[in-house]
């Protein structure tokens, strides 16, 4: 029988989750997922327990993680799916892109401290599960604890974006290196919710074009953070560029996420799913 209901984009707290991989599985299969991947930022600690619980569960599984990539000064994510978690040359590149993570992390404390607000660095490591994966996302849930902004999109659209306090420009992976961790290791390159990035049609073209040359072969296309509008306009990329296509809910907390693990529209038909390409890397 065909999968429909795979879910390839979420969050531990090995990074910017708030579940075990444990309790993710368990509650992916309680929603239905068929095919499950932990895509945790720019690391893959996480997934020998992710694959050992699918499996206790009796879900498919692949390997995952979401890398952070700076492409035209823009971060863009890529999402690694199907390789191998012990490939040296994927360790390697992903443990090199999670480095700047801690000093990043004090300049941006250092910055909330010039706007009255003391001792975040403090309080963002309060919320980490894993010190060498401090995120936007912990300081994100410290400025809401501590009653600065009443939710998370109101702390990412006053605080640690672009132009305002608390933004350390960081670059990332390059697109090549990303792709070529992820190929090498025997997996495949996504891009991530493409319709996130503030780029224009000629850049968007660029990172498309870029992708496929450097190897990467899918793209998300239903995602959690995309609109209905949104997953037309990139299956018509997907075909465009000839990419197979993604799903995956992005979820990240239960009292944050708006989308829970597998409750996403399917894909939609005429397009290559990404575990189709993939079924000889499926556990
Ligand atoms: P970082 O990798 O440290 O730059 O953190 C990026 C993370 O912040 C993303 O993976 C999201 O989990 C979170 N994030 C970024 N922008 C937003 C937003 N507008 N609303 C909610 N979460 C966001
Ligand atoms: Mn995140
Ligand atoms: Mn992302
Ligand atoms: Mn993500």
């Amino acid at each position: 029988m065909s999968i429909l209901n795979a879910d390839l984009h979420c969050h531990s707290v090995v990074s910017d989750g708030t579940l075990t991989p444990e309790e993710l599985a368990a509650r992916a299969a309680a929603n239905g997922v068929e095919l499950w991947s932990l895509t945790d930022h720019d690391e893959i600690g996480g997934q020998q327990r992710a694959a050992a619980a699918a499996r206790a569960h009796g879900l498919k599984y692949l390997t995952g993680t979401e890398v952070s990539v700076t492409f035209a000064d823009e971060t863009v994510h890529i999402v690694g799916l199907g390789f191998d978690a012990n490939h040296p040359g994927m360790l390697r590149g992903l443990m090199e892109t999670r480095g700047g993570r801690g000093a990043r992390a004090h300049e941006m404390a250092g910055q909330l401290a010039q706007v009255g607000i003391p001792d975040a660095y403090k309080g963002a490591l309060r919320y980490v599960g894993n010190p060498a994966l401090i995120s936007r996302t912990h300081f994100a849930r410290f400025l809401v604890e501590t009653g600065v902004c009443k939710d998370t999109s109101e702390v990412f659209r006053k605080y640690l974006t672009e132009g305002n306090p608390g933004y350390v420009p960081h670059r990332w992976a390059s697109l090549k290196a990303a792709i070529q961790w992820i190929t090498s290791a025997g997996g495949m390159a996504v891009i991530a919710h493409p319709a996130r990035y503030k780029f224009t049609a000629n850049e968007e073209f660029a990172l498309f074009s870029e992708f496929k040359t450097h190897g990467g072969r899918g793209v998300e296309v239903v995602t959690g953070s995309h609109t209905a509008a949104e997953y037309v306009k990139y299956a018509e990329t997907a075909r465009e560029f000839g990419l197979a296509a993604s799903r995956g809910s992005d979820f990240h907390s239960p009292g944050e996420s708006h989308t829970d693990l597998g409750q996403l529209p399917y894909l939609p038909g005429e397009l290559t799913p990404v575990w189709e390409v993939l079924a000889d890397r499926i556990q």
